[in-house]
């Protein structure tokens, strides 16, 4: 087995590093890798495979714990296992038997009671991957195909390891239960503790013929495309859970999911908070005073709208059920218009002189408010 690159190193941060920190990297790097982005190139699907690896393990605090004390043998029951994967020795076997061993000596425990059956069916891992779509996207659904770095059950020996028609038999020599047991002198006094048997890698159970397509781990991995249907709804951050997408089970244990992070990316016109969606229109001096029929865009297409005579700047209309289609549920939320008055610059000396003589014709009745801000502060100053 080629030797691993260190996880921290593939995503290029420090061995301390916060999640956060983490989560920006993975970003970063599998946007990079990302199969749909570099068509064809081999090396970048290969990177890509090994960022998704890395990310797996760091995104756990158990598994980033364990890699932390153990390296890759803390936490690829294959790594370092050769070619022979029922004869690993240390990496042989899940670390998380080690975990246990280290509890028999130094909480107490004699024997390792609780430790797991080596045989008993494992879930697999969960597989985060993120989708960008677009504001409409997320308003209305869409489809996409996302490329995603996976173990898969074998299909030849249907993910038991052993090549077809051969059977799985007991280990000889610790009789299935995957745990050899060893007696230790220790300042204490005698201890029992157990150690994972080396013949079947804590397995419990030895294979007569490996599989020759898995090499008789019980999965491959495999780089697969998915169609995802993102439903008309979604918002920025939601997590769309694809239940057994994710990674092989082990032993028979059922898939992981696999997670899609959603991100939608901002649009220019519409913002959105819950369902309801937000944009502002721009109207001329001119047409907020005389009223106007405007052009209003949806996401359905543009829609007429009559502007009422006499339209203060910072009104807002609400268009119903021009929002976003509610998720799980009936219906739409609604679309606020913003009207603002744009106030022209760069006037000509011409048209200025026509706006002082038209400003000059203003009545008190017409721009009342103005008049009545006026007449209070004229009084609190009589008052004094
Ligand atoms: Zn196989
Ligand atoms: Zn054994």
């Amino acid at each position: 087995m080629a030797e691993k690159r260190d996880y921290y190193e593939v995503l290029g941060v420090q061995k301390g590093c916060s999640e956060d920190e983490l989560k920006k990297a993975y970003r970063q790097m599998a946007k990079k890798y990302h199969p749909d982005l570099n068509p064809g190139d081999k090396q970048a699907e290969e990177k890509f495979k090994e960022v998704n690896e890395a990310y797996e393990v760091l995104s756990d605090p158990q598994k980033r714990s364990r890699y932390d004390q153990f390296g890759h043998a803390g936490v690829d029951p294959s790594y370092g296992g050769g070619a022979d994967p029922y004869g690993g020795g240390f990496g042989g076997f899940d670390m998380g038997d080690i975990g246990d061993i280290f509890e028999g000596f130094f909480g107490g425990g004699f024997g390792g009671s609780r430790r797991s059956n080596p045989n008993a069916p494992r879930r697999g891992t969960d597989i985060r991957v993120q989708v960008t779509i677009s504001f409409f996207e997320a308003c209305m659904g869409v489809k996409k195909r996302i490329s995603i770095a996976k173990t898969e059950a074998c299909p030849d020996c249907r993910g038991t390891g052993a090549e077809n028609g051969t059977a799985m038999r007991t280990c000889p020599d610790c009789g299935g239960t995957g745990q050899i047991r060893v007696q230790q002198r220790t300042p204490f006094g005698m201890m029992s503790s157990q150690r994972p048997c080396d013949k079947c890698g804590g397995r419990g159970r030895v294979i007569e013929k490996a599989c020759p397509k898995c090499g008789g781990r019980g999965y491959n991995s495999a780089t697969k495309t998915v169609e995802v249907q993102i439903p008309a709804g979604i918002d920025d951050g939601q997590t769309l859970s694809l239940g057994g997408q994710g990674n092989a089970g082990v032993n028979g244990g059922p898939a992981g999911d696999l997670l899609v992070l959603v991100s939608v990316r901002p649009d220019t016109l519409f913002s959105r908070k819950d369902y309801d969606i937000y944009c502002e229109i721009p109207v001329s001096f001119y047409q907020a005073v005389t009223g106007d029929e405007l052009t209003v865009p949806t996401i359905d297409g543009n829609v007429k709208y009559n502007l009422p005579e006499g339209t203060q700047p910072g009104t807002v209309f609400r268009l119903r059920g021009k929002g976003v289609q509610r998720l799980n549920g009936r219906g739409r939320g609604d679309q606020y218009v913003t009207v603002t008055v744009e106030v022209p610059k760069n006037l000509t000396r011409q048209q200025i002189e026509k706006l002082k003589e038209f400003d000059d014709a203003i009545t008190d009745k017409q721009t009342a408010k103005k008049k009545k801000f006026s007449d209070k502060i004229k009084e609190m100053f009589e008052e004094k």
